[in-house]
């Protein structure tokens, strides 16, 4: 399943963050699904809330934002959204919206990356309340 092999690979790829950064906690993560991956963010969420089981990421908030796709014409120089008209989740039909060209660049819509990750950090330990700053 294209989906699982993503999840893993992202809930991976923030840990490894995480940890490289001494967090004790994540708070939020924001992962960019672009719409030409065919992955199903609904089906990615669920695998997602599998897979943090026991690592740092349980309990954190995970958002995924999709990313449209957008192109450059070749024939006719258009850049923008491109026309996905008879796509379907199998099957991406790229199409300039301009000149029905088919001779496009896509300039967005492939992402699959984790794009912000909030962290609670360990340099910290004198006190858990951010607001209390006078403990010495
Ligand atoms: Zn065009």
């Amino acid at each position: 399943m294209h989906e699982l092999s993503m999840a893993d690979a992202m809930v991976k790829t923030v840990l490894d963050v995480a940890e490289k950064n001494n967090a004790t906690e994540i708070i939020e993560v924001t992962i960019e699904v672009g719409k030409l991956t065919m992955l199903n963010p609904e089906q990615l969420k669920f695998l997602l809330d599998v897979l943090v089981e026991n690592t740092l990421l349980e309990g954190s908030k995970i958002n995924i934002e999709e990313v449209s796709v957008e192109i450059k014409c070749n024939a006719c120089d258009y850049v923008g959204s491109a026309n996905m008209e008879g796509s379907d989740h199998y099957l991406a039909i790229i199409k300039c919206p301009k000149c029905s060209g088919r001779d496009v660049e896509i300039t967005a819509g492939r992402e699959c990356n984790v794009k912000k990750i909030r962290i609670e950090q360990d340099d910290d330990l004198e006190s858990d309340d951010p607001v209390n700053d006078n403990g010495n």
